[in-house]
């Protein structure tokens, strides 16, 4: 999918395919030289976080395991409460084991905030963040993301596997949703 395919429900690319790929490269180098001599392991919050993971580990050298997570957050419309579900819960157990979760978004922080406490309540030896983007100015609470690929203004936007009603994720670059495509 690109550009041509949505037309006119995009108002602007932010970030091009390319940028998402060299950032990741730095982010993948940086966690290398992290955990060199430590088992991680790598929590995906689906389903926004599955391209960031795919690209991600891809460039990573460190040997890593992955599993995933589904959470849902009460809220009205687009905007998190901080009231979180859990509606697929991992497969791992995690006690004593080094965790990255690995997000597509921090916007409120809220759910990042729940879902860090909730895995640091399992016994997890350490438990840090990677997000490819973060919304600073949407900041409701103090989360410490150590990974961060960029600060994006307070816009809603898709692709990259960010969806507005299920689509677009499909997309290979970050855009802002137009809205005359949700009006
Ligand atoms: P938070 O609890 O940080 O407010 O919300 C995080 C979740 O809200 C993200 O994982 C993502 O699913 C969704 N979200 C936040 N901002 C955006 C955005 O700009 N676009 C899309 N598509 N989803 C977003």
């Amino acid at each position: 999918m690109d550009a041509a395919d949505v037309g006119r429900d995009l108002e602007e690319v932010l970030l091009e395919a390319e940028d998402l790929d060299r950032r990741l490269g730095e982010m993948a180098a940086e966690i290398d030289a992290d955990y060199a001599d430590r088992d991680l392991l790598l929590v995906g919050v689906l389903k926004g976080a599955v391209m960031v993971m795919a690209d991600l580990t891809r460039k990573l050298h460190t040997k890593v395991t992955m599993d995933w997570m589904a959470v849902s957050s009460y809220g009205s419309g687009t905007k998190s409460s901080g009231v979180v579900r859990i509606l697929k819960d991992l497969d791992a157990d995690i006690h004593g084991r080094h965790v990255l979760v690995v997000e597509d978004i921090v916007d409120s922080g809220l759910t990042l905030s729940w879902l860090l406490a909730n895995l640091r309540s399992r016994g997890a030896a350490s438990v840090e963040i990677a997000a490819m983007l973060r919304k600073p100015a949407a900041a409701k609470v103090d989360v410490d993301v150590r990974y961060v690929g960029f600060d994006i203004p307070n816009d809603f936007v898709v692709g990259y596997g960010l969806d507005f009603d299920e689509l677009y994720r499909n997309l290979p670059f970050v855009a802002k949703l137009a809205s005359r495509a949700y009006e």
